[in-house]
């Protein structure tokens, strides 16, 4: 009898629960990421576990890295809970990664050296390079073919129903922010003996119609895009498959067109740097190709280290000054200014010379998103404005005028 079986009774709520049916509304409505929880037994713990329904950044960073971050840090405020940063290269990168590599190469370091049994990363769909298709690798080889940038919302975690049975009892997990904030959440739930987590910070991602949108506005053929980025010298740089390089001016980009094409999610996140990760890999605070470094606890240094040989290392440095094009930003992004390309293009190379460069480059551009999306939740989610942003992301909102309404 279904209600009186004392097993069920003694049974977690996750045992008890069924992935919810792909398509079917999920719990944060508009704002879900389709993080890949809700594709999973784990939905059970949604309500307090989704980043769309509720923040608990102290919570977590006091549950990963034994406290939560000092606001009155400056690096802290901005990067989150630290024990190091760095910039970094691999000495040999590999070819096809989205930077140098080091995520993918920590990932087969991880299993070569049996500190996990698989690696939670993203592969790509055989007929679409950027459709991301969400594995647990077991091979170096499965983890080196997930690498590159899939820009499009990914299910990450519906591989958690994989687990069960599978003999997997300790797990790397890479992945972005609102994953990994839910990840994080049910990681006491899960039937692990050991998780580590490697972050991306993350910005602006977009579903697959939406990364449509973006590339045939921006870019001379996008059928042949195979990579693509936002990078330090305030352009987008394109490569095609046939090894051709195009770059277009941040300061081009059709923003009438583009300014819906962000996934909500995205639009009303404040977790741009990973708060959550062991260990975070990025490039925003780094100078122009190299990356860029956040360990956060000694599991992310235990991760680092598996690597630290194989990697040209130095200090991270920052100069110029964002506040005046942070604030200029906002305004042009109300007012969804185009701007011909020769002025785009003449811009953008002003700001590249005196511009924001290492981590104040990573300061203009967490300062230009906090509070785009602070805007953008006031005028679309006014009732979940207070609640949602994070102290750190309204103590950084603050520094700037925003429009009325
Ligand atoms: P690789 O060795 O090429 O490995 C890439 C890894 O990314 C793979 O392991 C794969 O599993 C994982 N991955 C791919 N697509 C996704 C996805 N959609 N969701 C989750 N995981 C995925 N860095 C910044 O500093 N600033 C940014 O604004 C920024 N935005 C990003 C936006 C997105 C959507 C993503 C996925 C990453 C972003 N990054 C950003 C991180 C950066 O682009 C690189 O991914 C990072 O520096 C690692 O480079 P790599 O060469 O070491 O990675
Ligand atoms: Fe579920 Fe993730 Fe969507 Fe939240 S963001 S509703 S946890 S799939």
């Amino acid at each position: 009898m279904r209600w009186g079986n004392p097993l069920m009774a003694a049974s977690a709520p996750h045992e008890r629960a069924r992935p919810l049916a792909k398509g079917s509304v999920y719990p944060a409505k508009d704002l879900c990421s389709q993080c890949g929880l809700c594709d999973s037994r784990w939905v059970a713990y949604v309500k307090n576990s989704c980043a769309f329904l509720e923040q608990r950044f102290e919570a977590m960073e006091a549950a990963a890295h034994g406290r939560s971050r000092d606001l009155d840090n400056e690096e802290e405020l901005y990067f989150g809970v630290q024990q190091r940063m760095l910039t970094a290269r691999l000495q040999q990168p590999i070819e096809g990664a989205q930077w140098t590599g080091i995520v993918s190469r920590i990932g087969v370091r991880a299993l070569e050296t049996g500190l996990v049994d698989a690696v939670l990363c993203v592969g790509q769909s055989e007929a679409d390079r950027f459709t991301p298709v969400p594995r647990l690798a077991r091979t170096p080889e499965e983890v080196l073919s997930a690498r590159v940038n899939k820009p499009t919302l990914s299910p990450n975690l519906e591989v958690l129903e994989q687990l069960p049975g599978s003999g997997i009892r300790k797990l790397l997990a890479i992945g972005v922010g609102c994953q990994i904030q839910a990840l994080r959440a049910v990681q006491p739930t899960l039937p692990l003996d050991e998780l580590y987590v490697l972050g991306l910070p993350c910005v602006d991602n977009v579903s697959r119609a939406g990364l449509q949108t973006f590339l045939d506005s921006t870019v001379s053929s996008p059928e042949t895009v195979v990579h693509y980025e936002f990078m330090q010298d305030f352009r987008i740089h394109f490569r095609h498959s046939d090894g051709r390089e195009e770059t277009v001016p941040f300061f081009g980009l059709d923003t009438p067109k583009l300014k819906d094409v962000f996934a909500p999610s995205c639009l009303s996140c404040f977790d741009y740097t990973n708060a959550g990760a062991d260990l975070v890999v990025g490039y925003m605070g780094a100078s122009f190709g190299r990356q860029w470094l956040t360990v956060r606890n000694p599991r992310g240094q235990l991760l680092l280290d598996l690597v630290e040989e194989e990697l040209d290392m130095a200090p991270v440095t920052s100069s110029g000054e964002r506040f005046a094009a942070v604030q200029q930003g906002i305004e042009a992004y109300d007012k969804a200014l185009k701007l011909p390309m020769w002025l785009a293009n003449l811009i953008g190379l002003v700001v590249q010379r005196l511009g924001p460069k290492g981590l104040e480059y990573g300061r203009f551009s967490i300062d230009s998103h906090f509070t785009r999306n602070a805007l953008w939740l006031r005028r679309n989610h006014p009732g979940k404005l207070e609640a949602h942003i994070p102290a750190f992301a309204k103590a950084i909102i603050s520094r700037y005028r925003l429009p009325a309404s």
